[in-house]
């Protein structure tokens, strides 16, 4: 629903990661993927994608030079010798990527990606799709352009999330005009620029039953973007579109292009999903009333649900999503999502004391803290016990337990961190190393559990399918003569 922690996140490497630049940062700027993958996902995730198939050894990237690559590898191996705890949870889990069997653990590559990375086509410049995936949103200018047009790639959904903007045709229409605006409308202001690719997917959305879509642009708000069901609204903000000071289409470089592009077309998603879920409640035969006291969706908006008529039932599929979706945003596993809608603030106080160097930033981060404090010792940890002594758990179930047990063991390291900084005099940078590292992996973990969530994991999903086709005609439409390569 708020992709603010997703995107911030990356912004504030820890120590760690600032060593590893400084060693490895070659004349170009651009970093090694490798690199980016282990500090943007983690050791464990880059653990879990390396695993599978053959991803450590037939990796290849780009013409980097060798200090870059030794650097890589030297990642790639610690990242290989790290444990991964998670391995079972993801085994029994349904990812994203599905297909031949591959291996023992983690996510499965379909044989056709295998192929993209084994066969000769590729000749040691591509990266697998569901690598870049990964990449991409966080490190927008550092990634290459691919040479030559890039086989597309279908990447397997999971059952039952093929409706409304997840078809090709939706996708392929919206991506059709952010490419026509995008070359043709450079004097174009960002907020016109939205506002057209908005009323496009609007035109679509509303084609296929959804009842409305408003958005809201704001400069300010804090977030890039984000649902709010409640008043059911896309609210927007462009200062998040770029570190820099953007005015028009023409301020914006390519992968920011990408990125709101793929920005908006995520949070439009989440009606969909929202469509989805009061489907199936009235399915259930819950009033209008009912469905508006569970999910504080209004009311207009489920009344017109209840008189559309949809082309096609739901599907047994199709009910097993929303009622995944309907359990970690209004249900018995609401907890998280609700912790991040209702406390952007706190977290983002955290991801500023990520960056903490003396005394008055750490003063600055104290409500928030405690904030976090409260939420662990009230929400958190009751939660994570409870999930423990569950039984006959989901794999959603299964994977939040993980999650949440993650980020509840790390939450008191953070404030016990935390307390230790504040009773240094004067403290400096290399002080707060600990505390900045700890508040990372506390962000980490947020930001993973965040995208496990079922409706996440499917807004994410089909934002990378438009992303990935409006990369593959903007390349196309760059590079119109693409030179063959030996
Ligand atoms: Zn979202």
């Amino acid at each position: 629903m708020d992709r603010q922690i997703l995107t911030k996140v990356q912004k504030t490497p820890s120590h760690r990661d600032d060593d590893v630049q400084k060693q490895s940062r070659g004349p170009q700027s651009a970093e090694h993927p490798l690199l980016n993958l282990q500090r943007s996902i983690g050791n464990q995730a880059a653990l879990r994608l390396m695993r599978s198939a053959n991803i450590q050894t037939k990796l290849q990237v780009s013409d980097a030079d060798d200090e870059f690559e030794q650097e890589a590898d030297r990642v790639a191996a610690t990242v290989m010798r790290a444990p991964d705890p998670q391995a079972k949870s993801e085994d029994e889990h349904e990812g994203i990527l599905q297909g031949k069997p591959e291996g023992d653990k983690g996510l499965q590559v379909s044989q056709e990606m295998q192929s993209q990375f084994e066969g000769p086509r590729g000749g040691g410049r591509q990266l697998p799709e569901s690598l870049r995936a990964y990449f991409e949103p966080r490190h927008g200018g550092t990634l290459r352009w691919l040479d030559g047009a890039r086989r597309g790639l279908t990447i397997q959904r999971q059952p039952g999330t093929d409706y409304g903007l997840a078809s090709a045709a939706s996708r392929n229409k919206y991506v059709d005009k952010a490419i026509q605006l995008w070359n043709m409308q450079k004097s174009m202001k960002v907020e016109a620029f939205v506002d057209a690719l908005m009323n496009e997917i609007k035109a679509d959305l509303l084609s296929q039953g959804v009842p409305e879509l408003k958005w809201h642009i704001k400069r300010g708000l804090g977030v890039d973007g984000s649902f709010d069901s409640k008043n059911w609204v896309v609210e927007i903000d462009p200062n998040k579109f770029s570190e820099r000071k953007v005015t028009t289409v023409a301020d914006l470089t390519l992968p920011e292009i990408e990125n709101i592009v793929g920005t908006l077309y995520h949070e439009s998603r989440h009606t969909d999903q929202d469509v989805l879920i009061i489907r199936m409640l009235l399915d259930q035969k819950k009033s209008v009333k009912e469905i508006h006291q569970e999910t504080n969706i209004p009311e207009p908006i489920i009344n017109k649900v209840k008189t559309t008529k949809f082309k096609t039932p739901l599907d047994k599929a199709n009910v097993a999503h929303a009622n995944l979706m309907f359990a970690v945003m209004y249900g018995e596993h609401k907890e998280l999502l609700a912790f991040i809608m209702d406390n952007k603030q706190a977290i983002e106080g955290l991801e500023k004391l990520a960056g903490a160097s003396n005394a008055d930033d750490l003063k600055r981060a104290q409500p928030q803290v405690k904030k976090l404090a409260e939420w662990a010792k009230n929400v958190l940890e009751p939660k994570v016990k409870k999930l423990a002594a569950g039984k006959n758990l989901g794999p959603q179930e299964a994977e939040l337990k993980n999650d949440l047990g993650e980020l509840g063991q790390v939450t008191p390291k953070l404030l016990a961190a935390f307390d230790t900084a504040l009773k240094m005099k004067n403290p400096t940078k290399d002080d707060l190393e600990d505390l900045q590292d700890l508040t990372n992996e506390w962000l980490k973990k947020l930001d993973e559990a965040y995208r496990h969530l079922e409706g996440e994991k499917d807004a994410f999903a089909v934002e990378d399918l438009v992303k990935k086709e409006f990369e593959k005609q903007a390349a196309a439409k760059a590079k119109p003569a693409p030179t063959k390569k030996k």
